[in-house]
């Protein structure tokens, strides 16, 4: 079975004025939609960024991927390594999506084709993607509800305000999570932190703790407070938490907060390929590393992420950037495969608008808190080819060609600079 076509296409979407440590997300988010036809008539897809120096990288691939076997794992992965040295290192991008970092060129590339290379193995056998990696180990996947400090609308106002409103207080916060909840089932809370003041930050865990007794917290400040403040957050938070994610910058940072507090901490910020991993276990900074197979090396690297977690007695979660349905599929098979699961997964998922997926049928359900696996064949959706030329559409009529968090703050704040740690 032979790659016939592969087509890169990039989208934007609708994305909520959500507040983090680098700024604020922009009116817009970028992805990159593909999908790998293979000569006997399957079409495999794939999901990643949409950043202009990713993006380069997955275009440049698309024609020298035709020809190749859709079994050849190895061959892309030489392909890509090949494209990604004859164009050059990347610019640097933005710290809160790891994958647009230049030293992740090939680990994100190569994912993303492997994921659509896989759901065409997958679905040539009229198999669910996850059992080419060994067999469904659950079939409904936990997510986490993923709160943020938000303001109601964008200042650039391209598009009616969103329906969640601002969140900023403590009131609001409790609201938003009672609604997605409410809407999805979610068993596990994390607020994403680094934005306001910490101790405002910590009261509303305190508030959330109050009004969901039964609901496990994380908060997530991205690594945006020193080391004191930190360890002053800890105090405040006590055993609040099931677990503290990038609270301060780090290795080093994280080796100590853990030493004096005994926290279990979290991590997609210095813990993000197989180098770090090693030096983490050396300095024991963290204690549950966060997955994400976009910049992991794909699904299988993802899966020896996890033994690696496992041998040394991590726990193991996943990240989320701003995604649609494609990749929602592909975290979830890959979840459903891994033993050790030990945490509900993050996702954005429901900040994106209804009718702004790419996949036939709209948004996919999460219900109680997962997303459930079928034995559809490979990831168990189909491309939308109308929604995927509206958003492409739309990706044209912008111009964000990389995210940009703190440029789009500086819209609200002229002076607002980049600071880390800001607290
Ligand atoms: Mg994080």
């Amino acid at each position: 079975m032979k790659i016939k076509r592969v087509r890169v296409t990039p989208i934007a979407f609708r994305d909520a004025p959500l507040l983090n440590a680098s700024g604020i997300h922009e009116p817009f988010a970028l992805r990159s939609i593909i999908e790998v036809e293979s000569d006997n008539g399957y079409i495999g897809l794939g999901e990643s960024y949409g950043d202009a120096p990713v993006l380069a990288v997955l275009q440049a691939m698309q024609d020298s991927l035709v020809g190749l076997d859709a079994f050849d794992l190895n061959g892309l992965r030489a392909r890509v390594i090949q494209t990604v040295a004859r164009l050059g290192p990347a610019e640097a991008g933005a710290e809160l999506a790891p994958g647009s970092h230049p030293s992740k060129q090939v680990a994100n590339a190569y994912s993303a084709f492997e994921v659509a290379f896989l759901d065409v193995q997958a679905r040539s056998l009229n198999m669910p993607l996850v059992d080419l990696l060994g067999g469904a180990i659950r079939t409904e996947v936990p997510f986490s509800a993923y709160l943020f400090f938000k303001y109601a609308k964008h200042i650039d106002a391209p598009y009616a305000p969103d329906s969640w409103g601002e969140a900023l207080s403590e009131e609001q916060i409790v609201a938003q999570a009672a609604r997605m909840i409410e809407a999805h089932g979610f068993k596990s809370i994390k607020l994403k932190a680094g934005a306001l003041e910490p101790e405002h930050e910590v009261a509303c865990i305190k508030a959330l703790k109050k009004a969901f007794p039964d609901h496990p917290l994380r908060i997530d400040p991205n690594g945006n407070w020193s080391l004191e403040t930190a360890l002053r957050m800890a105090e405040l938070l006590g055993d609040d938490l099931q677990y503290y994610e990038d609270p301060t910058p780090g290795l080093d940072g994280m080796a100590e907060l853990h030493e004096r507090t005994g926290l279990p901490l979290a991590t997609n910020m210095v813990v993000t390929d197989f180098d770090e991993f090693r030096r983490s276990v050396a300095l024991n900074s963290v204690q549950i590393v966060l997955a994400d197979h976009h910049y992991w090396g794909g699904l299988r690297d993802t899966q020896a992420l996890a033994r690696m977690c496992d041998t040394f007695g991590l726990g193991l979660s996943m990240h989320s950037n701003s995604h649609l349905g494609i990749s929602l599929m592909a975290m979830a098979h890959v979840a459903a495969s891994v033993p050790n699961l030990t945490y509900a997964c993050d996702t954005h998922y429901p900040w994106q608008e209804e009718d702004e997926e790419v996949i036939k049928g709209g948004k996919l359900p999460i219900q109680d808190g997962c997303v459930r696996l079928t034995r559809a064949p490979g990831l168990g959706v189909e491309l939308d080819q109308d929604q995927l030329a509206k958003l492409h559409e739309q990706y044209l009529s912008i111009d964000i060609r990389s995210r940009d968090d703190a440029r789009q703050m500086r819209k609200y704040d002229p002076a607002w600079k980049i600071r880390k740690p800001r607290f």
